[in-house]
């Protein structure tokens, strides 16, 4: 039965993936994505229900456009995909609780963010405001008033600190360093993790992102690349991994 229902998650995360694409993709052009129907970006041919078949259409098609032949972007159905295995993940981590929504919420909002800011270097406000609303109600659900507020305080903490890395950042190298829905971010991260967890989920995230920026900076580069990626996979590891505050501190030797 188990096995069961991680497939199901499986199938049902694919088809999601296939929906957060198209969000992470269309909202900041503010192109409607629930009414609009389906249609090829480049040649605006209607796709019907089996021209969407998650991994499969693309497969099938050779990574190409049915009707017109453009190349489809490669991270469609890489974010299907993830997303598929994430949802049965979260199901295999948590079975059917309330910390099972506190998952599947990262992943959508893992790849919403992939998808926007490695395509427009921005994360929308009315994703940061969908996702606040969604994990205050299902930690309210879980926790009770107790608990929300002390996520919500949590997450004031990291963004105000966020806040601050940023305002360094610009006094020390002159310039924009980081977004400001890199800082929103980390209100979000606090609405889910411990404090102490969401300041490690800062500092992976520099580490991460080092190799890539000396790279360019080496290459006199001056390509930015944004931060909310690296942001948003620590804070998924972290999440997923399931460390928990007193792991880490004795890890550290606390
Ligand atoms: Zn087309």
């Amino acid at each position: 039965m188990n096995s069961l229902y991680i497939i199901i998650f499986f199938i049902f995360g694919c088809f999601l993936g296939s929906f957060f694409a198209v969000v992470g993709e269309r909202l900041p052009r503010n192109e409607n994505f629930i009414i609009s129907n389906s249609h090829c970006n480049n040649c605006k041919h209607r796709l019907y229900f089996y021209d969407m078949v998650p991994v499969v259409t693309y497969i099938i098609n050779k990574g190409r456009c049915k009707y017109c032949g453009e190349k489809i972007p490669f991270m469609l159905p890489f974010v299907e995909l993830v997303t598929g295995l994430l949802f049965a993940v979260s199901y295999n981590s948590f079975g059917f609780s309330y910390d099972l929504f506190i998952a599947l919420g990262v992943v959508a909002l893992l790849m919403v963010v992939l998808v926007s800011d490695l395509t427009y270097y921005i994360i929308p406000d009315e994703i940061i405001v969908f996702f606040i609303f969604y994990f205050i109600i299902f930690q309210f659900l879980k926790g009770g008033i107790n608990m929300m507020s002390t996520h919500v305080v949590t997450g004031i903490f990291l963004f105000l600190l966020m806040y601050f890395i940023m305002f360094l950042g610009e006094k020390m190298f002159k310039k924009e360093s980081l977004g400001g829905g890199d800082v929103k971010l980390l209100f979000i991260f606090g609405l889910v993790l411990e404090p102490i967890l969401g300041v490690l989920s800062i500092f992976i995230a520099s580490v991460i992102a080092l190799p890539p920026s000396f790279y360019l900076l080496f290459k006199n580069n001056d390509h930015m690349i944004p931060f909310g990626p690296f942001l948003i996979i620590s804070f998924a590891f972290i999440f997923f991994s399931k460390i928990t505050t007193y792991d880490f501190l004795k890890f550290l030797g606390f």
